[in-house]
């Protein structure tokens, strides 16, 4: 086995990715190699995840297969997962490093000790602090940066781990958040995407707000793209979208959680709004920006949900000018509200909501995208295909195949959308500019 060798395995969300990439970047300073998390390593580390029962799974199967494949390597487990069953992964000795989610930078410092005295008493550990913020943005894809703004969230919605996890809303300042927008354009990345818990919840001690965030971060010389990324209706504001709507920088592409299209599940859900404002905001993106993608989370089969409710959600959908759907079934959760909830629904029921709500996406972003067809956009390629095409995104979240140079890589171009290719890909052609 080679020395000083690290595999990551990143779960989850877009946050962890940019949480590993940090990690990541301290590791390679401090002289240690990232390797391929298939390939042997010196120390694995398991960025985990606890948003769904799934999630926790896999996050056990790799601490293990990594136990069998590799005996002699070392494991560590951070993030969600461990912020939530800390001690029970201690006693149950799960890895020889565990930390929870907002210490997990720390694994560095424990590696470090581990790989000196390896004879000390395991599992290497601390308790986690929910109350600092902790920096973080990727680097090591050449195109795009997730910039992490915000953690934690002050909700609680009944079905959801993340506030027991990550703890409290807090944000990083605008003055930090800027001087890593402008690390990032040095390294010659052209988007950056905003990431965080709850990122519409951003706010200092001084008063600022996400919308400050925004107006700061386009006045970031030589920053060409940002995307906003996951946002709650109820704190996507009209000033927000009008801003969206007048700076080129900016990105037509929403993310918009809804989880259900009827009224009385969303109050049973603890969310902060009703689905009329959901679908005012929906509206107004689509006035102001017609060809605007606005992606929807959805969740199939919430405790209580009758097929009434279900239709309702359904139907709300399938009215909305939206461009597809994340659905995916109701997961229980151990110490969320909704857990104790009585009319908890059988598997099948909620997996055949949710292939319903996948279908109705599939229709969604058939429609989306052969409305785009002919159009021009704007797309930023990011690699390249076995067969030497080009891949990338429109402003709008298309993705693109292209016939180009591999040098185009990294850059923008006017793409002219052209054909169909299957419901997640449009082929693209160049226009001279
Ligand atoms: S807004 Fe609700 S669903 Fe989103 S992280 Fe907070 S508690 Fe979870």
């Amino acid at each position: 086995m080679s020395l000083n060798t690290i595999g990551i395995k990143t779960l989850g969300c877009k946050l962890n990715f940019s949480e590993s990439a940090t990690i990541e970047r301290i590791l390679t300073e401090k002289g240690y190699r990232i390797v391929p998390f298939e390939e042997e390593a010196e120390v694995y580390i398991i960025n985990s995840c606890a948003v769904t029962a799934e999630a926790e799974k896999k996050c056990r199967y790799y601490v293990r297969h990594i136990k069998k494949q590799h005996p002699a390597s070392k494991t560590a487990i951070i993030g969600c997962f461990s912020s939530l069953r800390l001690e029970e992964l201690i006693r149950e000795q799960e890895a020889d490093i565990i930390l929870g989610s907002n210490n997990k930078t720390e694994v560095v410092n424990k590696i470090e000790s581990l790989l000196k005295s390896p004879s000390q008493h395991l599992p290497l550990s601390q308790a986690d602090d929910k109350t600092a913020f902790v920096s973080a943005y990727s680097l090591h894809e050449r195109t795009r940066s997730f910039l992490k703004i915000q953690d934690g969230c002050d909700y609680f919605c009944a079905y959801c781990t993340v506030p027991y996890a990550r703890g409290h809303s807090r944000s990083n300042s605008i003055a930090t958040i800027i001087k890593e927008a402008k690390t990032i354009v040095a390294n010659g990345i052209k988007e950056i995407i905003l990431s965080g818990v709850n990122i519409g919840d951003f706010k200092t001690g001084e008063g600022e707000n996400f919308y400050n965030v925004l107006e700061a971060l386009i006045e970031v010389e030589g920053l060409q793209r940002l995307r906003i990324s996951s946002i709650e209706p109820n704190l996507l504001t009209k000033e927000i979208i009008e801003l969206t709507a007048s700076t080129k920088q900016i990105l037509p592409h929403f993310h918009i959680p809804l989880q259900s299209g009827c009224d009385d599940v969303l109050h049973r859900m603890k969310r902060r709004y009703k689905r009329d404002v959901f679908a005012e905001k929906v509206h107004y993106i689509k006035q102001l920006m017609p060809d605007a993608c606005i992606a929807v989370d959805v969740i199939a089969g919430f405790p209580g949900e009758s097929e009434a409710d279900f239709r309702d959600t359904y139907d709300f959908i399938h009215r909305l000018p939206i461009s597809y759907l994340h659905a995916f079934p109701y997961s229980r959760r151990p110490g969320t509200l909704a857990y104790d909830m009585p009319n908890q629904l059988s598997k099948v029921c909620k997996n055949e909501r949710n292939q319903q709500l996948l279908a109705l996406s599939h229709e969604k972003k058939h429609t989306f995208y052969t409305e785009n067809l002919h159009s021009i956009h704007k797309v930023l390629f990011e690699s390249e295909t076995s067969t030497r095409q080009l891949v990338g995104f429109t402003d709008n979240y298309i993705k693109v195949i292209a016939s180009l140079p591999n040098d185009n890589i990294n850059a923008i171009r006017n793409i002219q959308l052209s054909e169909l290719l299957d419901n997640d890909t449009v082929l693209g052609i160049a226009i001279n500019e």
